[in-house]
């Protein structure tokens, strides 16, 4: 596999895939096969922070319709990212692979306050960081986050895990007339508004000039593949 394209990437994973056949909580195979694609990455002399999503146990905006005020309900999905970073964790340090997670939400006893600079000494020292907790803000997504922190931590690219191998028109699931895109730009993607990610994450990458590769998570090794140039993606950027 040659030199990897990008020296340091921010690793956006669903909280969705972490549910694995299930529709609800934490998969353990699914979590471990996640964390051998993470190291395989790292090894690849990569540095590696990872943001991860809740909606496998949590989504605010699932509940705001229900009476519970949508931002503690965002406060709910938020304290649902911090589960699954914890799980991740676990799972790459069982790999052998140093890990530490970050909480936007102040929360010592569970894990570290997110600071830039911690996050930085933690990818130097060769560990990988989980970026837990969101953005620390209700009415955002994990996705906002992942571009958010790649800016501040001056990583090459957003690699957004998906179970699609890019970004479509429509749902290639449901409808076979959907085209795929091997390329886009921030604006085209703005404009198009394609269901990948949210429109404030989008806005995001392309004031901060961020590419955002966006991939399938489904075969594994797909992290060090897309990392190597030669894994199956869409480009957004420029
Ligand atoms: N969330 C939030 N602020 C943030 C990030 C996340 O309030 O900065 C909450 C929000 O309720 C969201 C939930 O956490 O629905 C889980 O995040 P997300 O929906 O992005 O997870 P994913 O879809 O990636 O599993």
């Amino acid at each position: 596999m040659g030199e990897p394209i990008y020296r340091r990437v921010v690793v956006k994973l669903s909280g969705e895939y972490f549910a694995g056949p299930q529709s609800y909580g934490i998969d353990q195979p699914t979590i471990d096969r996640v964390a051998g694609d993470l190291i395989a990455a790292r090894n690849f002399g990569v540095e590696i922070a990872v943001v991860v999503g809740g909606g496998n146990i949590f989504r605010g905006v699932e509940v705001s319709s229900r009476g519970v005020s949508r931002p503690t309900g965002d406060t709910m999905g938020m304290l649902a990212t911090v589960m699954n970073c914890l799980a991740l964790g676990e799972a790459l340090r069982r790999h052998g692979q140093p890990a530490r997670t970050f909480s936007a939400l102040l929360m010592p006893e569970v894990c570290d306050l997110y600071t830039r600079a911690a996050a930085l000494e933690t990818l130097a020292a060769g560990g990988i960081a989980l970026l837990a907790g969101g953005t620390g803000n209700p009415f955002f997504t994990t996705d906002t986050t992942a571009v958010l922190r790649a800016a501040e931590i001056d990583a090459g690219a957003v690699l957004k895990a998906t179970n699609v191998d890019g970004v479509y028109t429509a749902d290639p699931k449901r409808d076979p007339t959907a085209k795929r895109f091997d390329k886009l730009t921030h604006s085209e993607a703005l404009a198009g508004n394609y269901k990948v990610m949210d429109a404030t994450a989008f806005a995001l990458a392309r004031e901060t000039s961020l590419p955002i590769i966006v991939f399938s998570i489904a075969e594994a090794g797909s992290i060090g593949a897309v990392l190597g140039g030669a894994g199956r993606a869409t480009v957004v950027a420029g």
